[in-house]
C-alpha cells in the first residue's frame, strides 16, 4: 500500500483593525496547535524597539524590496502608511507542502491579493465587538500618542467596508482571544476537511482500492 500523503495545509489570512486583538489571537492559536507556520513578513520600515530580523519582521531596504518584486520573491505586498509590506513565496510554498497551514497577518491590499492568487485561501477578519471597545483598547495601550490612536481609528474607518470581502468576521469579546482562537482552529480544520482540499488522498485511496481488484 502507499503511504498516505500529507493534506495540503490552508493559506490562512488574518487581519484586523489596530486594537482588535489579532496578535493575541494568533500567539495563542501558535502555542495550542501544531499544524500553523507562522510566516514572517519583509518590511522597509525601521524595527521598533525590541523587534528582531526574522522574527517580526525581516527588514529590508527599499532597493532590496524591490529587487524582490522584481524576482517574484513575494506572494503579495502593499504599501502601507509609507512602507512596502510583503510575504516570502518560499517559506509560504514550502510550508503548505509539508501540510502546515501558514497563517499571514496582512493588512487589507494584501488579503485581496491573496483572494485573487490563492482562491483557495481563507480569510478572516478580527474586530472588537464596538467602536468604542476598539478606542478603550488603543487607549488603554498607553503606548500611542492621542494623535496615533486618531490616525488608526481613521484608518480603521477607511478599512470598514472591505470587511465585507473576508471569509469570516472573528469577534473579539474582552477575554475572549482563546475562544477566537479555537473558533479560527475549528473553521481550518473544516477547510481541511474539505474534498477539494484532499484530492491526493483520495487519489491513493482510489488506486489503492482499484490494485486489490487487480487479479493475481
Ligand atoms: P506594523 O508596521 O504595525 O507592524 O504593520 C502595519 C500593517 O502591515 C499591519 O496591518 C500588518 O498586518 C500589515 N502587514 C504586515 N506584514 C504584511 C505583509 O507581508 N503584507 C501586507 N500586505 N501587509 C502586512
Amino acid at each position: 500500500m502507499s503511504e498516505l500523503p500529507v493534506s495540503k495545509g490552508v493559506l490562512t489570512v488574518v487581519s484586523g483593525f489596530s486594537g482588535s486583538g489579532k496578535g493575541t489571537i494568533i500567539d495563542i492559536l501558535m502555542k495550542k496547535y501544531q499544524e500553523y507556520a507562522l510566516s514572517v513578513s519583509v518590511t522597509t520600515r525601521a524595527p521598533r524597539p525590541g523587534e528582531e530580523e526574522g522574527r517580526e519582521y525581516f527588514f529590508r531596504t527599499r532597493e532590496e524590496f524591490e529587487e524582490m518584486i522584481r524576482t517574484d520573491a513575494l506572494i503579495e505586498y502593499a504599501e502601507y502608511v509609507g512602507n512596502y509590506y510583503g510575504t516570502p513565496r518560499s517559506y509560504v510554498e514550502r510550508m503548505l507542502s509539508r501540510g502546515k497551514n501558514v497563517i499571514l497577518e496582512i493588512e487589507m491590499q494584501g488579503a485581496m491579493k491573496i483572494r485573487k492568487r490563492f482562491p483557495d485561501a481563507v480569510l478572516f477578519f478580527v474586530t472588537a465587538p464596538s467602536v468604542e471597545e476598539l478606542r478603550r483598547r488603543l487607549v488603554g495601550r498607553n503606548t500611542e500618542t492621542a494623535e496615533v490612536i486618531a490616525g488608526r481609528l481613521a484608518q480603521a474607518a477607511r478599512e470598514a467596508n472591505v470587511m465585507l470581502d473576508y471569509d469570516y468576521l472573528l469577534v473579539n469579546e474582552t477575554d475572549k482571544a482563546e475562544e477566537c482562537a479555537d473558533l479560527l482552529h475549528g473553521i481550518i480544520r473544516g477547510e481541511r476537511a474539505r474534498v477539494r482540499n484532499n484530492a491526493e488522498l483520495i487519489r491513493t485511496i482510489r488506486d489503492d482500492l482499484n490494485k486489490d481488484q487487480d487479479p493475481a
